[in-house]
């Protein structure tokens, strides 16, 4: 196969859009169609296979939200009324007796017959045990009528709804023990580069510790991937082929490093002999070159080695491609524009994301906004988003897109 889009001159840089449009394109295109039913209680983080659609009337009954007394209003006249029952959350009430009130603390339900819920702090227990109202009240005041939230046959969760702890919890009161999600969407991740060591060995000559790998399995761990951890990949063709071949059950081998311009470029190669290659330059700084393909059928996403690069670009790219495999229709991180605590004097002509923090309102940046420097998303809070072709001065607006929003 040839080579397509093979990075041209400055000029001819592909906007973040494009190749996220083109990334969710082929995303969509290979959905992963498989599913599992998974206790309520291990669903967090996956995806919902299956519309959730309520078989119940949320609250089944209605019940009061207060604690205080239940009544009919016509029954009351001003005067004093008895107190007929007393209705614990967890009770069956009986039908209310005319021209009495009962005794209903928050979440009991409301008897039959009751049409309002008075606070106890407006109502005064006389001597003989009688319930004097002390305020005007309203029909249906303190009663969460049955069916507030949710009815019988409503859509509660479509399919393709990422799941966290607030979904668990609507599941559990519409009173599911169990989910259908999309099957885990297995992920291989490699390390390229002959400078690359593990942490914890002695560092020789020209050799740097592995950052990446941990960094993006942990990340996918988090993402509700299955991570294949397929170690370091030296500058090397016959090895790389060896190992891309042994990749072959997986759903996306992502790999970091050996897609700068000039490089031998040993994943490209192989991608080029035994399946297809696409390389990207985009106006996005840091990252700028980008890998897509397959290898012998295998999606292959290579993002550019540079921690700080590796960082971003799985955060922009490689994770709405994971979460559109899996069918999430909304995979884009949300963004919200604040003032800018710093100046930018110098346009660039690709589209920058600083790792940056907000203090008192305002973005602020971290000094050394070098590619290589992961410390400086350890410091940041969020991405500052610096349009191409665009200056700053304090107060101008940009968008910031937390990191907790694209860590998970
Ligand atoms: P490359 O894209 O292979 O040219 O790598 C760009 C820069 O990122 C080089 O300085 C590499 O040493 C560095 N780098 C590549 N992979 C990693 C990694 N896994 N961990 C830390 N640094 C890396
Ligand atoms: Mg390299």
């Amino acid at each position: 196969m040839k080579p397509v889009g093979k990075p041209g001159k400055t000029g001819s840089l592909m906007a973040v859009e494009v190749a996220l449009a083109r990334l969710l394109e082929m995303a969509d295109a290979s959905k992963i169609r498989e599913h599992e039913r998974l206790p309520l209680a291990q669903v967090q983080g996956r995806v919902l296979a299956a519309d959730l659609v309520s078989t119940l009337d949320l609250p089944p009954w209605p019940n009061s939200a207060m604690d205080g007394y239940a009544l009919h209003l016509a029954d009351w006249t001003g005067q004093p009324l008895v107190v007929s029952q007393k209705i614990f959350a967890g009770q069956a009430p009986e039908p209310l007796k005319p021209g009495t009130c009962a005794r209903i603390f928050t979440g009991a339900p409301v008897p039959a017959g009751a049409d309002c819920v008075e606070m106890q702090e407006n109502a005064e227990v006389q001597a003989d045990e009688r319930v004097r109202f002390t305020e005007t009240m309203n029909p249906g005041q303190n009663i969460r009528p049955q069916g507030q939230e949710t009815t019988v046959g409503e859509l509660i969760l479509p399919v393709g709804t990422r799941l966290g702890a607030i979904e668990q919890g609507l599941a559990a009161s519409l009173g599911c023990a169990e989910l259908d999600v999309v099957r885990k969407v297995r992920v291989a991740v490699l390390s390229t580069g002959d400078e690359l060591i593990e942490p914890g060995l002695a560092l020789g000559p020209g050799q740097i510790y592995n950052s990446n790998r941990v960094l993006l399995c942990s990340w996918l761990q988090r993402l509700g991937c299955e991570v294949i951890d397929a170690g370091i990949l030296p500058d090397d063709l016959a090895t790389t082929r060896a190992r891309l071949g042994e990749l072959k059950d997986v759903d996306l081998i992502l790999s970091t490093g050996g897609v700068s311009v000039g490089e031998a470029d040993f994943l490209g190669i192989a991608l080029r002999e035994e399946g297809e290659l696409t390389l990207w330059k985009l106006a996005i700084k840091p990252g700028k070159p980008l890998t897509f393909g397959h290898f012998r059928g295998v999606p292959v996403i290579g993002l550019p080695g540079n921690p700080a690069s590796t960082l971003v670009t799985f955060a922009l790219l490689a994770r709405p491609y994971l979460l559109r495999r899996q069918g999430v229709k909304e995979v884009e991180p949300l963004k919200f524009q604040v003032p800018a605590g710093f100046v930018w004097p110098k346009a660039g002509n690709r589209r920058e994301y600083l790792r940056g923090r907000l203090e008192n309102g305002r973005a602020i940046i971290y000094g050394n906004q070098s590619s290589g420097v992961l410390r400086s998303a350890a410091w940041a809070d969020g991405l500052v988003e610096v349009l191409e072709d665009r200056t700053l001065i304090e107060g101008d607006w940009v968008s910031f897109i937390p990191l907790s929003e694209v860590l998970s």
